[in-house]
């Protein structure tokens, strides 16, 4: 179960960050939530022009092109073990989910005889066999790390285990932006539970109110919010209409760039000056 519930449309619309849960030592912000700090005057909404100290990136379709990737290495499992037809999966339903709540969800439908650590293994190991055959990386993705490292403490929050995000991180050394790195594995509740996102910021040592969050699903919209974050949603994975919650929704790493460095935008080259007499 989410540690806090989806909150109406409408709680995304109001003005300004800070407040109920700002006020809060960190350590007891995790103990209210969304709803209960709404209640008592906490309104999270926060515009992308504000001043953020981190960014964090979801990882499987935010970082790499992974969700197909993911179910090939599912399907090839199943079809190994004899449920090729019949295992009744629907893997769209399962983006920003954990590979853990898949397979909790297999067993106690179908009884197989392996064990859950037999089956997270065999996938993890046929995954990260076709990442470094196909490095899907999305385009733009580390160039705009390279550019936002300087001004923000980055860091990676992935409903993936370690196993699968070190599979990522070996990359083209992506591994050397990002501060800090948390697996679903070091907390309690997935997405769209904040858990994940309040752990990295503890990590960073960085107020969550602060921290922007770039996701592509909507459980990790929902945990981003929850974790009074400003989420900033990218449309790899989905339609815009299943990303609506999020603070914004993009299309492009351009335009998360245009957001986040709002100056480079105005370091654009000028048109000549006339009329000044200096040649
Ligand atoms: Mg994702």
């Amino acid at each position: 179960m989410p540690l806090s519930p989806a909150l109406p449309a409408r709680a995304s619309q109001g003005e300004g960050a800070g407040g109920f849960r700002d006020a809060l030592p960190f350590r007891l912000r995790r103990k209210y939530t969304v709803a209960q700090a709404e209640a008592c005057g906490y309104n999270r909404r926060a515009t992308v022009t504000k001043q953020f100290q981190a960014i964090i990136f979801d990882m499987d379709g935010v970082v790499v092109d992974s969700e197909p990737l993911h179910e090939r290495a599912f399907r090839e499992v199943l079809e190994e073990i004899g449920y090729a037809r019949s295992h009744g999966i629907d893997f769209a339903a399962y983006y920003g989910k954990s590979d853990l709540v898949v397979w909790r969800d297999f067993i106690a439908r179908h009884r197989p005889p392996h064990s859950l650590a037999e089956l997270l293994a065999r996938k993890e190991e046929k995954f990260a066999a076709l990442l470094q055959g196909e490095e899907p990386i999305f385009k733009g993705l580390p160039e705009l790390l390279e550019k936002l490292s300087p001004g923000y403490a980055l860091a990676l929050a992935s409903g993936s285990r370690h196993p699968t995000i070190n599979a990522v991180l070996d990359l083209r050394g992506l591994r050397r932006f990002f501060r800090a790195v948390v697996s679903s594995e070091d907390v309690e509740h997935g997405k769209p539970a904040p858990d994940i996102f309040l752990r990295a910021a503890e990590l960073l040592a960085i107020p969550p109110n602060v921290c922007c969050v770039i996701e592509d699903s909507a459980a990790g919209v929902e945990a981003g919010l929850a974790a009074g974050m400003t989420v900033i949603a990218i449309t790899n994975s989905l339609p815009i209409e299943k990303l609506a919650r999020a603070t914004k929704v993009v299309r492009t790493y351009g335009e998360i760039e245009s957001l986040l460095l709002p100056s480079s935008a105005l370091r654009a080259p000028s048109p000549p000056r006339r009329g000044r007499g200096t040649g």
